[in-house]
Protein backbone atom coordinates (compact mmCIF):
# COMPACT_ATOMS: atom_id res chain seq x y z
CA UNK A 1 0.00 0.00 0.00
CA UNK A 2 1.49 3.45 -1.08
CA UNK A 3 0.13 5.46 1.89
CA UNK A 4 1.03 9.24 -0.22
CA UNK A 5 -1.55 8.14 -2.75
CA UNK A 6 -3.81 6.90 -0.15
CA UNK A 7 -3.60 10.34 1.36
CA UNK A 8 -4.13 12.24 -2.13
CA UNK A 9 -6.95 10.11 -2.65
CA UNK A 10 -8.59 10.92 0.60
CA UNK A 11 -7.75 14.94 -0.57
CA UNK A 12 -9.31 14.41 -3.69
CA UNK A 13 -12.46 13.00 -2.44
CA UNK A 14 -12.43 16.04 0.55
CA UNK A 15 -11.83 13.58 2.93
CA UNK A 16 -8.35 14.63 4.58
CA UNK A 17 -8.83 15.70 8.14
CA UNK A 18 -6.64 18.25 9.19
CA UNK A 19 -5.63 18.61 13.07
CA UNK A 20 -5.78 22.25 14.07
CA UNK A 21 -3.00 23.46 16.58
CA UNK A 22 -4.67 25.59 19.80
CA UNK A 23 -2.47 27.75 21.75
CA UNK A 24 -5.09 28.98 24.35
CA UNK A 25 -7.60 26.56 26.32
CA UNK A 26 -10.68 25.41 25.82
CA UNK A 27 -13.22 27.66 25.32
CA UNK A 28 -15.27 29.98 22.67
CA UNK A 29 -12.52 32.40 22.30
CA UNK A 30 -9.64 30.14 21.17
CA UNK A 31 -5.93 30.63 18.94
CA UNK A 32 -6.15 28.23 16.91
CA UNK A 33 -3.17 28.26 14.80
CA UNK A 34 -2.07 31.25 15.76
CA UNK A 35 -5.09 32.78 14.49
CA UNK A 36 -7.88 34.43 16.67
CA UNK A 37 -10.94 32.53 16.65
CA UNK A 38 -14.78 32.40 17.63
CA UNK A 39 -15.03 28.38 18.76
CA UNK A 40 -18.36 26.09 17.94
CA UNK A 41 -16.18 22.81 17.94
CA UNK A 42 -15.80 21.46 21.45
CA UNK A 43 -17.91 18.80 23.73
CA UNK A 44 -16.66 21.60 26.92
CA UNK A 45 -21.18 21.90 27.17
CA UNK A 46 -20.93 23.85 30.10
CA UNK A 47 -17.52 25.64 29.72
CA UNK A 48 -15.95 23.77 32.79
CA UNK A 49 -12.44 22.33 31.13
CA UNK A 50 -10.62 25.93 31.89
CA UNK A 51 -12.63 26.52 35.00
CA UNK A 52 -10.59 27.94 37.25
CA UNK A 53 -11.83 25.96 40.27
CA UNK A 54 -11.49 23.03 38.25
CA UNK A 55 -7.93 23.99 37.85
CA UNK A 56 -7.77 24.76 41.49
CA UNK A 57 -8.63 21.40 42.45
CA UNK A 58 -6.62 19.72 40.04
CA UNK A 59 -3.34 21.58 41.24
CA UNK A 60 -4.11 20.05 44.55
CA UNK A 61 -5.11 16.89 43.11
CA UNK A 62 -1.20 17.01 42.07
CA UNK A 63 0.22 18.63 44.82
CA UNK A 64 -1.16 15.97 47.20
CA UNK A 65 -1.40 12.93 44.85
CA UNK A 66 1.10 13.41 42.47
CA UNK A 67 0.97 13.37 38.70
CA UNK A 68 1.11 9.50 37.87
CA UNK A 69 -1.31 6.55 39.12
CA UNK A 70 1.82 4.46 38.92
CA UNK A 71 0.07 1.26 38.01
CA UNK A 72 -3.17 -0.29 37.23
CA UNK A 73 -6.48 -0.05 39.31
CA UNK A 74 -5.65 -3.69 40.60
CA UNK A 75 -1.83 -3.57 40.98
CA UNK A 76 -1.85 -0.35 43.13
CA UNK A 77 -3.18 2.39 41.07
CA UNK A 78 -6.48 2.89 42.58
CA UNK A 79 -6.26 5.99 44.75
CA UNK A 80 -8.72 7.23 47.64
CA UNK A 81 -10.22 9.79 44.87
CA UNK A 82 -10.39 7.24 42.39
CA UNK A 83 -12.79 5.17 45.03
CA UNK A 84 -15.06 8.23 46.48
CA UNK A 85 -15.68 9.58 42.58
CA UNK A 86 -16.93 5.82 41.62
CA UNK A 87 -19.03 6.38 44.35
CA UNK A 88 -20.01 9.84 43.93
CA UNK A 89 -20.78 8.88 39.94
CA UNK A 90 -23.12 5.81 40.90
CA UNK A 91 -25.22 7.76 43.38
CA UNK A 92 -25.41 10.79 41.02
CA UNK A 93 -27.10 8.52 38.23
CA UNK A 94 -28.85 6.67 40.70
CA UNK A 95 -26.81 3.11 40.28
CA UNK A 96 -25.80 0.80 42.63
CA UNK A 97 -22.00 0.73 41.26
CA UNK A 98 -19.76 2.62 38.85
CA UNK A 99 -16.49 1.58 37.20
CA UNK A 100 -13.84 4.61 35.83
CA UNK A 101 -12.23 3.96 32.60
CA UNK A 102 -9.42 6.23 31.50
CA UNK A 103 -11.55 7.41 27.99
CA UNK A 104 -14.96 6.70 26.85
CA UNK A 105 -13.89 4.91 23.90
CA UNK A 106 -11.83 2.48 26.28
CA UNK A 107 -15.37 2.37 28.29
CA UNK A 108 -17.14 1.05 25.32
CA UNK A 109 -14.17 -1.21 24.05
CA UNK A 110 -14.21 -2.72 27.61
CA UNK A 111 -17.75 -2.84 28.16
CA UNK A 112 -19.39 -4.70 25.02
CA UNK A 113 -16.93 -7.57 25.18
CA UNK A 114 -17.54 -8.72 28.85
CA UNK A 115 -21.12 -8.70 28.13
CA UNK A 116 -21.39 -10.40 25.19
CA UNK A 117 -19.38 -13.32 23.20
CA UNK A 118 -19.31 -15.40 20.14
CA UNK A 119 -23.12 -16.78 19.65
CA UNK A 120 -24.56 -13.94 21.74
CA UNK A 121 -26.21 -11.40 19.90
CA UNK A 122 -26.24 -7.66 19.80
CA UNK A 123 -28.50 -5.12 18.64
CA UNK A 124 -27.25 -1.32 17.43
CA UNK A 125 -28.73 1.40 16.53
CA UNK A 126 -26.92 2.76 12.61
CA UNK A 127 -25.91 5.88 13.64
CA UNK A 128 -24.09 4.89 17.03
CA UNK A 129 -20.88 6.13 17.95
CA UNK A 130 -17.42 4.93 16.30
CA UNK A 131 -16.41 2.95 19.80
CA UNK A 132 -19.66 1.21 19.97
CA UNK A 133 -19.08 0.08 16.61
CA UNK A 134 -15.64 -1.45 17.48
CA UNK A 135 -16.58 -2.81 20.71
CA UNK A 136 -18.89 -5.19 18.98
CA UNK A 137 -16.33 -6.05 16.75
CA UNK A 138 -13.79 -6.62 19.33
CA UNK A 139 -16.68 -9.03 21.24
CA UNK A 140 -17.48 -11.44 18.13
CA UNK A 141 -21.21 -11.64 19.34
CA UNK A 142 -23.54 -11.83 16.08
CA UNK A 143 -23.86 -7.53 14.76
CA UNK A 144 -27.29 -6.81 13.79
CA UNK A 145 -28.19 -3.06 13.16
CA UNK A 146 -31.47 -1.52 13.31
CA UNK A 147 -32.36 1.75 11.78
CA UNK A 148 -31.76 4.93 13.65
CA UNK A 149 -34.16 4.98 16.48
CA UNK A 150 -36.57 2.58 14.57
CA UNK A 151 -38.14 0.59 17.81
CA UNK A 152 -40.38 -1.31 15.65
CA UNK A 153 -37.54 -3.12 13.49
CA UNK A 154 -35.70 -3.33 16.58
CA UNK A 155 -38.50 -5.24 18.00
CA UNK A 156 -38.87 -7.58 15.06
CA UNK A 157 -34.80 -8.51 15.43
CA UNK A 158 -35.08 -9.30 18.88
CA UNK A 159 -38.07 -11.11 18.19
CA UNK A 160 -36.45 -13.24 15.54
CA UNK A 161 -33.38 -14.06 17.87
CA UNK A 162 -32.44 -16.87 19.72
CA UNK A 163 -29.37 -15.79 21.18
CA UNK A 164 -28.99 -16.97 24.76
CA UNK A 165 -27.87 -13.66 25.46
CA UNK A 166 -28.47 -10.25 23.68
CA UNK A 167 -27.77 -6.83 24.12
CA UNK A 168 -28.70 -2.93 22.83
CA UNK A 169 -26.70 -0.62 21.95
CA UNK A 170 -26.89 2.97 21.60
CA UNK A 171 -25.61 6.75 21.79
CA UNK A 172 -28.36 8.10 24.33
CA UNK A 173 -27.29 11.84 22.81
CA UNK A 174 -26.55 11.11 18.88
CA UNK A 175 -22.80 12.41 19.03
CA UNK A 176 -23.77 13.75 14.75
CA UNK A 177 -27.12 14.71 15.45
CA UNK A 178 -27.87 15.86 18.44
CA UNK A 179 -31.18 13.95 18.62
CA UNK A 180 -32.14 11.62 21.75
CA UNK A 181 -32.48 7.98 21.97
CA UNK A 182 -36.09 6.33 22.90
CA UNK A 183 -34.23 5.23 25.96
CA UNK A 184 -38.05 4.15 27.74
CA UNK A 185 -39.24 2.27 24.63
CA UNK A 186 -35.41 0.25 24.32
CA UNK A 187 -35.68 -0.29 27.98
CA UNK A 188 -39.12 -1.76 27.81
CA UNK A 189 -38.16 -3.67 24.54
CA UNK A 190 -34.79 -5.17 26.71
CA UNK A 191 -37.09 -5.86 29.61
CA UNK A 192 -39.66 -8.19 27.15
CA UNK A 193 -36.62 -9.83 25.39
CA UNK A 194 -34.75 -10.68 28.63
CA UNK A 195 -32.03 -7.78 26.89
CA UNK A 196 -29.83 -5.93 28.29
CA UNK A 197 -29.70 -1.98 27.20
CA UNK A 198 -26.56 -0.16 27.27
CA UNK A 199 -26.83 3.12 27.04
CA UNK A 200 -23.76 5.80 25.74
CA UNK A 201 -24.72 9.23 27.72
CA UNK A 202 -21.28 10.90 26.44
CA UNK A 203 -23.13 14.12 25.17
CA UNK A 204 -26.11 14.00 28.17
CA UNK A 205 -24.18 13.29 31.19
CA UNK A 206 -23.75 16.40 33.12
CA UNK A 207 -26.20 18.32 30.64
CA UNK A 208 -29.74 16.47 30.00
CA UNK A 209 -32.07 15.89 33.17
CA UNK A 210 -32.59 16.96 36.72
CA UNK A 211 -28.95 18.48 37.90
CA UNK A 212 -27.20 17.10 34.80
CA UNK A 213 -27.91 13.46 35.85
CA UNK A 214 -28.13 12.50 32.78
CA UNK A 215 -30.44 11.34 29.45
CA UNK A 216 -31.86 8.31 31.35
CA UNK A 217 -32.81 10.90 34.20
CA UNK A 218 -34.03 13.03 31.18
CA UNK A 219 -36.44 10.19 29.98
CA UNK A 220 -37.17 9.35 33.25
CA UNK A 221 -36.33 5.80 32.83
CA UNK A 222 -37.28 3.50 36.26
CA UNK A 223 -34.83 1.62 37.73
CA UNK A 224 -33.77 -1.89 36.21
CA UNK A 225 -31.40 -4.33 36.57
CA UNK A 226 -30.91 -4.46 32.63
CA UNK A 227 -29.47 -0.87 32.12
CA UNK A 228 -26.51 0.25 32.05
CA UNK A 229 -24.81 3.66 31.67
CA UNK A 230 -21.79 4.79 30.10
CA UNK A 231 -20.78 8.25 30.59
CA UNK A 232 -17.75 10.34 29.28
CA UNK A 233 -16.07 12.84 31.67
CA UNK A 234 -14.01 14.86 29.06
CA UNK A 235 -17.33 16.20 27.64
CA UNK A 236 -19.53 18.56 30.05
CA UNK A 237 -17.27 17.37 32.92
CA UNK A 238 -14.32 18.99 31.00
CA UNK A 239 -11.33 16.83 32.51
CA UNK A 240 -11.23 13.61 31.01
CA UNK A 241 -12.24 9.83 31.87
CA UNK A 242 -14.80 8.19 31.48
CA UNK A 243 -17.77 5.47 33.83
CA UNK A 244 -20.36 2.98 33.33
CA UNK A 245 -23.05 2.28 35.64
CA UNK A 246 -25.60 -0.06 36.90
CA UNK A 247 -26.70 -2.76 39.32
CA UNK A 248 -23.98 -3.89 41.48
CA UNK A 249 -23.31 -7.69 40.36
CA UNK A 250 -22.62 -6.45 36.56
CA UNK A 251 -20.33 -3.75 37.61
CA UNK A 252 -18.33 -6.19 39.63
CA UNK A 253 -18.33 -8.12 36.93
CA UNK A 254 -17.05 -5.65 34.71
CA UNK A 255 -14.81 -4.70 36.82
CA UNK A 256 -13.51 -8.22 36.66
CA UNK A 257 -13.52 -8.67 33.26
CA UNK A 258 -13.60 -5.25 31.24
CA UNK A 259 -9.93 -5.72 29.69
CA UNK A 260 -9.73 -2.04 29.33
CA UNK A 261 -10.50 -1.50 33.19
CA UNK A 262 -8.18 -4.40 34.30
CA UNK A 263 -4.82 -3.73 31.61
CA UNK A 264 -4.51 -0.46 31.68
CA UNK A 265 -2.99 2.22 34.19
CA UNK A 266 -5.39 4.17 35.89
CA UNK A 267 -5.60 7.60 35.41
CA UNK A 268 -3.89 10.56 37.20
CA UNK A 269 -5.54 10.49 40.58
CA UNK A 270 -5.48 14.52 40.13
CA UNK A 271 -7.97 13.89 37.37
CA UNK A 272 -10.22 12.43 39.46
CA UNK A 273 -9.66 15.40 42.16
CA UNK A 274 -10.47 17.62 39.66
CA UNK A 275 -13.39 15.24 38.39
CA UNK A 276 -15.13 15.49 42.53
CA UNK A 277 -15.05 18.85 41.69
CA UNK A 278 -16.43 19.02 38.66
CA UNK A 279 -19.43 17.01 39.65
CA UNK A 280 -20.14 19.33 42.64
CA UNK A 281 -20.35 22.12 40.43
CA UNK A 282 -22.62 19.67 37.74
CA UNK A 283 -25.03 18.86 40.39
CA UNK A 284 -25.14 22.88 42.18
CA UNK A 285 -28.39 24.93 41.54
CA UNK A 286 -25.52 27.59 40.56
CA UNK A 287 -23.64 27.77 38.18
CA UNK A 288 -24.93 23.95 37.06
CA UNK A 289 -28.61 24.97 36.79
CA UNK A 290 -27.76 28.75 35.57
CA UNK A 291 -25.48 27.40 32.67
CA UNK A 292 -27.93 24.77 31.49
CA UNK A 293 -30.56 27.06 31.36
CA UNK A 294 -28.14 29.87 29.50
CA UNK A 295 -27.66 26.62 27.19
CA UNK A 296 -31.08 26.23 26.52
CA UNK A 297 -31.35 29.60 25.53
CA UNK A 298 -28.53 29.38 23.12
CA UNK A 299 -29.93 26.36 21.82
CA UNK A 300 -33.55 28.54 20.42
CA UNK A 301 -31.63 31.07 19.56
CA UNK A 302 -29.38 29.58 17.38
CA UNK A 303 -31.82 27.62 15.81
CA UNK A 304 -33.92 30.30 15.03
CA UNK A 305 -31.14 31.91 13.37
CA UNK A 306 -30.29 29.15 11.15
CA UNK A 307 -33.64 28.02 10.30
CA UNK A 308 -33.51 30.60 7.48
CA UNK A 309 -30.93 30.13 6.47
CA UNK A 310 -31.47 26.59 5.88
CA UNK A 311 -34.00 26.84 4.25
CA UNK A 312 -32.89 29.36 1.77
CA UNK A 313 -30.22 27.36 0.23
CA UNK A 314 -32.10 23.91 0.96
CA UNK A 315 -30.32 22.37 3.61
CA UNK A 316 -31.21 20.46 6.69
CA UNK A 317 -31.17 21.64 9.78
CA UNK A 318 -32.51 18.27 11.88
CA UNK A 319 -35.12 18.57 15.25
CA UNK A 320 -31.79 18.70 17.74
CA UNK A 321 -32.82 19.96 21.38
CA UNK A 322 -29.67 19.75 22.55
CA UNK A 323 -25.74 21.35 22.37
CA UNK A 324 -25.56 19.30 19.48
CA UNK A 325 -26.89 21.18 16.36
CA UNK A 326 -26.00 19.50 12.83
CA UNK A 327 -26.47 22.28 9.75
CA UNK A 328 -26.71 19.14 7.07
CA UNK A 329 -25.55 20.81 4.21
CA UNK A 330 -24.75 16.89 1.88
CA UNK A 331 -21.65 17.22 -0.11
CA UNK A 332 -17.91 17.04 1.68
CA UNK A 333 -17.12 19.65 -1.07
CA UNK A 334 -19.15 22.62 -0.60
CA UNK A 335 -19.44 21.52 3.21
CA UNK A 336 -15.64 21.76 3.31
CA UNK A 337 -15.48 25.05 1.53
CA UNK A 338 -18.51 26.80 3.98
CA UNK A 339 -16.04 25.80 7.08
CA UNK A 340 -13.21 27.18 4.82
CA UNK A 341 -14.95 30.92 4.59
CA UNK A 342 -16.22 30.25 8.09
CA UNK A 343 -12.70 29.99 9.18
CA UNK A 344 -11.50 32.91 7.59
CA UNK A 345 -13.87 35.21 9.02
CA UNK A 346 -12.06 34.09 12.73
CA UNK A 347 -15.23 31.22 13.27
CA UNK A 348 -14.40 27.65 13.96
CA UNK A 349 -17.34 25.33 13.06
CA UNK A 350 -16.06 21.41 12.07
CA UNK A 351 -16.91 20.05 8.99
CA UNK A 352 -18.05 16.14 9.57
CA UNK A 353 -17.87 14.05 6.86
CA UNK A 354 -17.85 10.40 5.78
CA UNK A 355 -17.30 7.82 7.24
CA UNK A 356 -18.47 9.91 10.51
CA UNK A 357 -21.72 10.39 8.61
CA UNK A 358 -23.65 8.46 6.03
CA UNK A 359 -22.16 9.52 2.29
CA UNK A 360 -24.18 12.55 0.99
CA UNK A 361 -24.80 13.95 4.46
CA UNK A 362 -22.11 15.95 5.12
CA UNK A 363 -22.24 18.86 7.43
CA UNK A 364 -21.22 21.59 9.76
CA UNK A 365 -21.48 20.42 13.22
CA UNK A 366 -21.90 23.61 15.57
CA UNK A 367 -21.76 22.69 18.95
CA UNK A 368 -22.73 25.00 21.59
CA UNK A 369 -21.38 25.96 25.59
CA UNK A 370 -22.83 27.65 28.36
CA UNK A 371 -19.44 29.91 27.82
CA UNK A 372 -21.03 31.07 24.53
CA UNK A 373 -22.89 34.61 24.81
CA UNK A 374 -26.23 34.83 22.61
CA UNK A 375 -23.76 37.98 21.08
CA UNK A 376 -21.56 35.09 19.91
CA UNK A 377 -24.22 32.79 18.41
CA UNK A 378 -25.83 36.23 16.34
CA UNK A 379 -21.82 36.49 14.82
CA UNK A 380 -21.46 32.91 14.12
CA UNK A 381 -25.28 33.30 12.39
CA UNK A 382 -23.93 36.32 10.77
CA UNK A 383 -21.17 34.90 9.21
CA UNK A 384 -22.53 32.06 7.72
CA UNK A 385 -25.27 34.18 6.18
CA UNK A 386 -22.29 35.64 4.54
CA UNK A 387 -20.32 33.05 3.34
CA UNK A 388 -23.38 31.04 2.31
CA UNK A 389 -24.56 34.38 0.54
N1 LIG B 1 -19.33 7.76 22.78
C1 LIG B 1 -19.78 8.82 22.08
C2 LIG B 1 -21.22 8.86 21.70
C3 LIG B 1 -18.91 9.85 21.73
O1 LIG B 1 -19.34 10.90 21.02
C4 LIG B 1 -17.56 9.78 22.15
C5 LIG B 1 -16.55 10.87 21.87
N2 LIG B 1 -16.67 11.56 20.72
C6 LIG B 1 -17.14 8.65 22.86
C7 LIG B 1 -18.06 7.67 23.17
C8 LIG B 1 -15.72 8.50 23.29
O2 LIG B 1 -15.49 9.20 24.46
P1 LIG B 1 -14.05 9.73 24.81
O3 LIG B 1 -13.85 10.96 23.99
O4 LIG B 1 -14.05 9.96 26.27
O5 LIG B 1 -13.08 8.63 24.41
Amino acid sequence: MNFDSELTALADMALLRRRRTADSPCGPDMVIDGRPVLAFASNDYLGLAADRRLIEAAANGARRWGVGAGASHFLGGHFTPHQELEERLAAFVGMGKALLFSTGYMANLGIVPALAGRGDAIFADKLNHASLIDAVRLSLADHHRYPHVDTAALSSQLAASSAKRKLILTDAVFSMDGDVAPLADLLALAERFDAWLVVDDAHGFGVLGPQGRGTAAHCRLPASRRLLIMGTLGKAAGVAGAFVAGDRSVIDWLEQKARTAVFTTAAPPLLAVALLESLRLIKAADPGDLRRTHLRTLIDHLRAGLAPISARHGWRLPPSDTAIQPLVIGGNRETLAIAEKLLAQGIWAPAIRPPTVPAGQARLRISLSAAHSEAQVDRLVAALAEVSA
